[in-house]
């Protein structure tokens, strides 16, 4: 079984300042994933359709008073929809592609704790999968169990590393907008040179720092996660979505630029 993420930054254009949907790399990523017809589990990004509701009212920060619970109960509740109608644009696609998508709402039956899930049933995506569908979830803003936090924004790539080691995924697939993991922010420095396998010995820094390779942001949180999954036995692999055909040659199982994280 493949689980596949597909990155919020090919999926969406994510430096806009409302969501916004990424069309034509959404018509062609889910035309190359067409082929594949053997088990599958889908998990996209929120992009822009999260990042934006997400920011403004602070989910996952500290809640200071009852006032700032309000707003985040506001906030939570514009998220959900914000990224539940991303979802739906996606299965939309997919099954235009004739692959039979299911979409999963993950905070329907997700809870975090200190922002890990620790309440999920994977059951049920189980049986869809077996049942010959593609289930299709998502970064999502979730309640969380820690009184202090209420709220928790889980990324698709927690989803992944959870759903992969619970469902015995035998491969893993993370779409992005650059070809791997590089020794810098590759849209920042032309000499970022991409790194083909990542381990847990690999030196990187995931803050800031002038000798070791550099990773910010979303890349960052990316790698944990991925690390953590290799120390279970399951390797994922890091491909660029935006680059015509990555995706056709990843699914298939055939030889394609990115990072191996083992
Ligand atoms: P996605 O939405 O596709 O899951 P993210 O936006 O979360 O991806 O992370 C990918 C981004 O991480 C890239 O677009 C790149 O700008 C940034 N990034 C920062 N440091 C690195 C690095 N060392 N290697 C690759 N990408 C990096």
């Amino acid at each position: 079984m493949i689980i596949l993420k597909l990155g919020g930054s090919a999926l969406t254009v994510k430096d806009a300042d409302k969501p916004t949907i990424d069309e034509v790399n959404l018509d062609r990523i889910a035309e190359e994933i067409s082929d594949y017809n053997d088990d599958m589990v889908i998990v996209h990004g929120a992009g822009s359709y999260g990042h934006i509701y997400a920011k403004k009212y602070a989910i996952g920060e500290k809640i200071t008073g009852k006032d700032e619970n309000q707003f985040k109960i506001e906030g939570l509740s514009l998220t959900q929809a914000s990224v539940q109608l991303l979802n739906y644009l996606v299965v939309n696609k997919l099954q235009e592609k004739g692959i039979p998508a299911i979409g999963f709402k993950p905070s329907s039956f997700i809870m975090t704790e200190n922002k890990r899930i620790a309440v999920c049933d994977t059951t049920i995506v189980q049986r869809y999968v077996d049942e010959g569908f593609v289930p299709v979830l998502y970064g999502d803003a979730v309640l969380d169990l820690n009184d202090e936090l209420k709220f928790a924004v889980i990324s698709g790539d927690q989803l992944i590393t959870y759903f992969a080691r619970q469902l015995n995924a035998d491969r893993v697939i993370l779409s992005s907008d650059v070809d791997g993991i590089y020794t810098d922010n590759p849209k920042t420095n032309p000499d970022a040179k991409l790194i083909d396998i990542v381990t847990k010995d690999t030196k990187l820094l995931l803050t800031e720092n002038e000798n070791q390779a550099d990773v910010t942001g979303g890349m960052a949180g990316k790698i944990r996660e991925l690390l953590e999954l290799a120390e279970y036995g399951i390797e994922s692999l890091i491909i660029n979505a935006e680059k015509e055909g990555n995706l056709r040659l990843a699914v298939s199982g055939e030889k394609v630029t990115g990072t191996l994280i083992k």
